[in-house]
Formats: structure tokens, sequence, C-alpha cells
């Protein structure tokens, strides 16, 4: 099984702490989102695919064709937070209104229930997963937020599944499609997505891809998008993880979705016999609410 999501925020929503004006901040930069949308939208098309988009609420009152054309065209919108907040540096009143806000913006343009989520940056960690109860008070069914190893921002290394999973949490429970992980040379990580996804040899993905049952991807708009400026501020890793070989990542999305057959997480749910998925109690972790 191999599936396809998109985050669908703007190249400067790259994850850092942010500044108390970082809406005037984000106001005085250059849109740029279209280009990678136009994209995108262009290799769905071409390759007759279906994906999931985990949208901004931020992104979807500042640009609402957005949203409507993926609803509209048949894809699934899903949330990914109202302002590209870590989840874990917010307490769980914060928390719980940003993804309110996002989710409302969406249903607004939609009319439809969000029932997908992904949390910015993979940002659900052993030491907030109080988040699990905020996204059933909130009514999320489906959650892909769990990167199940170490990453600079969020990262879950502990977490044992790298394929669907059931997620049991203080009696609540919730469909989590955690990001697919390789171990190469002891080393986990994902070539689906991010830098390692620009940087690593077509020839040895598809490989890998190949011999994986389970295979979940990350993309952005400013993956597609060579030409968008440098943001200021971030550190080497961080340049490297954002701008590292973006030239070549059209090419490689392309030959991908050429090579393998996507689906988006609707059709995964229904094709997933969840009675026999392995079930993942964090009801154990402490807690920081
Ligand atoms: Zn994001």
């Amino acid at each position: 099984m191999k599936i396809l999501t998109f985050d669908i925020e703007d190249w400067f929503h790259i994850i850092q702490k942010y500044p108390d004006n970082i809406l005037e901040r984000w106001s005085n930069y250059e849109v740029r989102i279209h280009n990678g949308m136009d994209r995108i939208f262009k290799i769905l098309d071409d390759n007759n695919l279906k994906a999931t988009f985990f949208i901004l609420g931020y992104i979807a009152r500042k640009h609402p064709e957005i949203v409507k054309r993926i609803h509209d065209l048949g894809y699934e919108v899903a949330a990914h937070s109202d302002m590209h907040k870590a989840a874990y540096r917010q307490k769980r009143q914060e928390y719980t209104q940003d993804l309110t806000d996002c989710i409302n913006s969406l249903e607004n343009i939609t009319g439809e229930k969000v029932l997908s989520y992904r949390a910015p940056g993979f940002s659900i960690k052993k030491e907030n997963v109080w988040v699990f109860e905020v996204l059933n008070e909130l009514g999320i069914k489906y959650d892909a937020s769990i990167f199940p190893a170490t990453r600079e921002d969020g990262g879950f290394d502990d977490f044992s599944e790298s394929k669907p999973a059931i997620i049991k949490y203080n009696g609540t429970q919730i469909k989590e499609f955690p990001m697919s992980v390789n171990t190469v040379f002891g080393q986990k990580f994902t070539v689906t997505g991010g830098g390692y996804f620009r940087s690593f040899p077509y020839r040895l993905m598809r490989k890998i891809i190949k011999n994986a049952d389970y295979t979940m991807t990350y993309f952005h708009p400013r993956d597609f998008d060579p030409k968008q400026p440098m943001l200021e501020g971030l550190s080497l890793k961080r340049k490297f993880k954002s701008y590292y070989n973006l030239s070549k990542s059209y090419r490689k999305l392309k030959q991908l979705v050429y090579d393998f057959n996507f689906i988006d997480m609707r059709q995964a749910n229904t094709l997933i016999d969840w009675n026999n998925v392995p079930i993942v109690d964090l009801s154990h972790y402490s807690d920081n609410k």
C-alpha cells in the first residue's frame, strides 16, 4: 500500500519558534504556493491519481480557492493545524483552539466534516500524547502525525509500528497512518518526503519502496518550486532539509507516481483490515497537560 499525501502550506511555513508578530511577517512574504500547487494538480490529473491534502487553516483563509479546488476535484481535504506551530510547544488549550480554527476554516469552504489530520512537523512526541484526546474531541478519525524515528523537530522514536495501527489513549482510539521509515545501516529514516526524498538516488529509493509493504509520503508545494527564496535564520541542517536538490524533485515525483500505484488515505482506509492491525496503547506515557 502506497499513500500519497501533501502538506499544504507556503514556502515560509517552515516550522520554528514563531515570534509574536508572525502574521505580520508572513504577510510581507511573497505568495508562491500556486507554483507548487499547479504542478501537484497537474501530476494528479495526468496520472488519474487521488491524494490526501493536509491544509493549514491559515492557507484556507488566505487562499480559499485552493481548498475549493482540492475539494471539487474529489481529493481529501484534511487538517494540518491553523498556524503550523509544533504541537509539543503548545499547552492543551492553545492547541485545541488552533486545531478548531483550522477545522472550521476548512469545513466552511467544503461543507464537509474534516476527518484526517497531520500535525505540523510530525510534532506528536511521547511528551504530548494528550493530543490524541483532543483529536477525538474534535472528531478526527485518522491521524498521520507519527514519525516513528528521531527527527530534528518532532518524531516518536519508540513508537513500535511503521505501518497502519490503532492508537489507544485514555479510553480514546484513532486509526494511525504513521510515516513509513526504512532502516539502512541501523539508521531509521524516510525516503518519501523531506530532504531525503530530494537527495536520495532515485534507483535506490525505488528499490526501498518496492520492497516495502507500506509507504507513506509527505510532499509540499514548495518542494516543487525551485525558484523560492531562502528563509532567513535557519540552521545549516534545516537549509539542507528544505532546499537541497529542489530542481530535481518534480521529476522524481513524476517518476515515483509512474512506477508505483498510489492511493489516498480514504481509499487506504477501506482496504485495511483494521481488526488485524497492531494496537498501540500510549496511555502509559506521562502527561504534561
Ligand atoms: Zn507542514
